[in-house]
């Protein structure tokens, strides 16, 4: 459904009139009305901005998750000179 507004009044108080020639008019000022595009430019500015601050944020969360549940093996280096160490005096 298109919507229509009043690009002059404030969108609280506006209704919709019809005019005598059958258009819709604004009910506060007699302008006529302006369809009311699905999706705006600015919106889609707006959710450009949003989801490239919280893109990040939400892979950084992600990534400090699958840390904390699988954690990285940290002692792998030691280990492996402390088990060449353990071979040289063995041999
Ligand atoms: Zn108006």
């Amino acid at each position: 459904m298109v919507q229509y507004y009043c690009p002059y009044c404030n969108p609280k108080y506006q209704f919709k009139k019809q005019s005598s020639k059958g258009t819709l008019i604004c009910g506060l000022c007699g302008e006529d009305l302006v369809k009311k595009p699905f999706i705006r430019l600015n919106q889609i500015i707006a959710l450009v901005a949003a989801s490239s601050l919280l893109l990040p944020l939400i892979y950084t969360l992600i990534f400090l998750i699958k840390n904390q549940i699988n954690p990285p093996n940290k002692n792998y280096q030691a280990n492996n000179t402390l088990m060449i160490i353990i071979k040289e005096k063995l041999s």
